[in-house]
């Protein structure tokens, strides 16, 4: 493969982080024009985007990701709308506490964070790989790293949340890591 594997994304924090999963050179997109991501699944959105970066990056090997936390106990959302969960203007904080308020009285706490990844070849052959990182909502948020919903999914087998274990334990099991390794196999050159 010739050239850096270029991620849909305008984020340079994403592809670093996604060139680490993948061990490989991953950039943005150059210039990247984000499409509308009105998809209905994590597969749709996912595929909107990597249709958007090939049609924006001819000739490259394209990657797109869309991700977020499915709990059962509110028949899979947040879902697609987890960026935006409990209305505009609210922070990660605001969007859990939300989220706990919205499962407070629920019994079954088991939630998951999925994430999907598309890529698309340089002669446009598309490829889906999907990784989950099953685990239950805490009952308060706990820990201080990560982003978005870690400090309330506590991870099967775990007591800790996602906001307590350190980036690489996190890495090794989560949602992200496995879509990414499930991937590798596809960009082996
Ligand atoms: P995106 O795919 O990066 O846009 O992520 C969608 C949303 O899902 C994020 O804003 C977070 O709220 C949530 N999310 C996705 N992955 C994670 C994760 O690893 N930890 C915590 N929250 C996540």
């Amino acid at each position: 493969m010739s050239g850096p594997v270029r991620l849909a994304t305008g984020n340079p924090g994403k592809a670093a982080e996604l060139a680490r999963l993948l061990g490989r050179p991953v950039e943005p997109v150059p210039g990247w024009d984000a499409p509308e991501e009105d998809g209905a699944t994590f597969l749709d959105n996912a595929r909107i985007k990597a249709r958007a970066g090939a049609a924006q990056c001819p000739g490259a090997w394209i990657v797109a990701d869309d991700s977020g936390l499915e709990v059962d106990a509110l028949d899979g959302a947040p879902g697609v709308l987890s960026a935006r969960y409990g209305g505009e203007g609210l922070d990660d904080a605001g969007r859990v506490a939300a989220l706990l308020d919205a499962v407070r009285d629920a019994d079954d706490r088991s939630a998951r964070f999925v994430c999907v990844l598309v890529a698309i070849s340089p002669d446009g052959a598309e490829h889906v790989a999907e990784g989950r990182l099953e685990g239950t909502l805490a009952d308060a948020p706990r820990g201080a790293n990560g982003f978005g919903y870690d400090p309330v999914l506590v991870p099967a087998g775990e007591t800790r949340t996602c906001a307590e274990l350190a980036p690489a334990e996190k890495d090794a099991i989560s949602h992200r890591g496995a879509a990414a390794r499930a991937l590798r196999a596809v960009l082996a050159p």
